[in-house]
């Protein structure tokens, strides 16, 4: 069995069980009322255009197709993105997991001479706790997606997908600015454009005076090497083109086969994700181009327990994620809890099926449970991920995994004897009529059984059995 991603490095295991995260994050108003704003928000904007294509299931069948396609020949594709890559000038590095890809990226950022990168949004380098190897070996990493940036200055943690900072409001904001921006003006308000003009003087000069820059990748088109990176505000445009060394740090499931499929995926990901019709800006590049941007790039192709999703045939659809964020708009339980409360980097459903996964299912056993199984995931996903199906994959592992018995394997196995017994059946029979005269009626069950009882009413025993009955007549 491939390996899982290991313990003590990156960020996709919690310091503690949903629950407990969850029910701290309930009690939060102002998160509630942020995370309750934003998310119905950015619904109704998708909705709207989404509603605009009469294709747009032919479209999530395609992309699905598509992605099954890629993990069925996943060797064979990342070796052609190798040799593509490597004909265009690059350099491709193999990380079997987190421990690898962040000495490579260090070893290669310390070569340059650097000690500052600047970083294009990437949820690989943050799966790998990428910035914290920088800074153990005395290199700083700036964040310039403007969210990150927040997170960053915040010393806080992203709490979705697309928008890390969206549990954030704008007067936190600008305190955060005022805090901890270096050069930021005293007299900074809470406006959106204050705020924007703020994060753009400070980022126009890292951008300035920094060689080196560390990026993720949405996509890879094996057939030419190209990679593909999706943004809203140009900062990875710059990042991508300014630095004289680029180093991408991507997932192996991001490859794609041809430009055909690419087309595809440029259509599903602006209309789930942000609502928007056409990304806004999307750069690709291939290779180096001699006196036109970086002058050395190197592709570093991360596993960190990909390869063991991709060993469960029912488990590895959580790999076509394309990391649009749409499922966790429309969950009901990130909807009230955040992203802090799943602890992994991936929060919302796509996280509580992919991080258990990744880690392997007891690093992250509670995971799987967070989750109502409504299904508005599945019905939002444009890649058509059915991740009901894998929460109850996942539980059903986890219950598989336990050697100890359970109290509730005990009840049941219990139950299911005394149903085989009619005068064992009988006799538990009077006993609960007896628990009835006692007057326990809604006091629930005692321990072990009492968790069962916590959320429901226990039923009322009959004052009369059908067997009672029938033997009278
Ligand atoms: S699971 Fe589907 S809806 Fe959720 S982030 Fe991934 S692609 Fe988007």
């Amino acid at each position: 069995m491939p390996a899982t991603a290991p313990r003590g490095v990156g960020h996709l295991r919690g310091d503690e069980p949903f629950p407990a995260a969850a029910r701290r994050a309930l009690a939060d108003a102002q998160l509630r009322r942020n995370l309750g704003h934003a998310t119905t928000t950015i619904r109704a904007k998708s909705g709207a255009v989404i509603g605009e294509l009469p294709d747009w299931e032919q479209l999530r069948a395609a992309g699905s197709a598509i992605k099954a396609d890629v993990l069925a020949r996943l060797p064979e594709l990342l070796e052609q993105l190798e040799a593509a890559v490597t004909a265009a000038g690059g350099t491709v590095h193999w990380a079997a997991d987190a421990v690898a890809a962040n000495q490579i990226v260090t070893d290669l950022v310390a070569a340059t001479g650097s000690d500052r990168v600047i970083k294009v949004k990437s949820m690989a380098t943050q799966e790998i706790g990428l910035n914290e190897a920088l800074a153990a070996a005395g290199i700083t990493a700036v964040e310039t997606d403007l969210a990150e940036l927040i997170v960053q200055l915040g010393e806080d943690r992203p709490s979705h997908i697309l928008v890390p900072a969206i549990h954030r409001n704008r007067a936190e904001i600008r305190e955060i600015f005022l805090r901890a921006m270096p050069g930021v003006d005293p007299a900074l308000t809470d406006e959106p454009a204050a705020l924007a003009a703020a994060a753009r003087r400070y980022l126009r000069q890292t951008f300035l005076t920094t060689p080196v820059a560390v990026s993720g990748a949405n996509f890879a088109v094996a057939e030419t090497g190209t990679l593909a990176v999706v943004e809203s505000e140009g900062n990875g445009r710059m990042c991508l083109t300014l630095p004289e060394t680029l180093i991408t740090v991507m997932g192996i499931e991001k490859v794609v086969p041809t430009w055909r499929d690419l087309e595809v995926f440029l259509q599903l990901l602006p209309r789930a994700s942000t609502g928007e019709r056409m990304n806004p800006y999307t750069s690709m590049w291939t290779g180096v181009t001699p006196g036109d941007g970086p002058q050395a790039f190197h592709l570093v192709l991360l596993d960190n327990g990909r390869s063991a999703v991709l060993a469960d045939e029912v488990g590895r659809q959580a790999l076509h994620c394309i990391r649009c964020s749409a499922c966790l708009n429309v969950c009901p339980v990130y909807q009230r809890t955040g992203g802090h409360a799943y602890g992994s980097v991936y929060p919302g459903p796509i996280g509580a099926v992919l991080s258990p996964q990744l880690t392997g299912v007891e690093d992250n056993a509670s995971l799987p449970y967070a989750s109502s199984l409504c299904g508005a995931c599945y019905d939002a996903c444009p890649v058509k991920i059915n991740i009901p199906e894998l929460l109850v994959h996942l539980r059903a592992e986890h219950v598989a995994a336990q050697r100890r018995p359970t109290a509730e394997s005990v009840a049941m196995a219990a139950a299911a004897y005394a149903m085989d017994h009619p005068a064992l059946y009988a006799a538990a029979q009077r006993a609960a009529r007896l628990t009835r005269l006692a007057g326990r009626r809604g006091r629930g069950l005692p321990p072990p059984l009492s968790g069962w009882t916590i959320g429901r009413d226990l039923p009322e025993p009959p004052a009369r059995s059908f067997r009672d009955w029938w033997a009278r007549r």
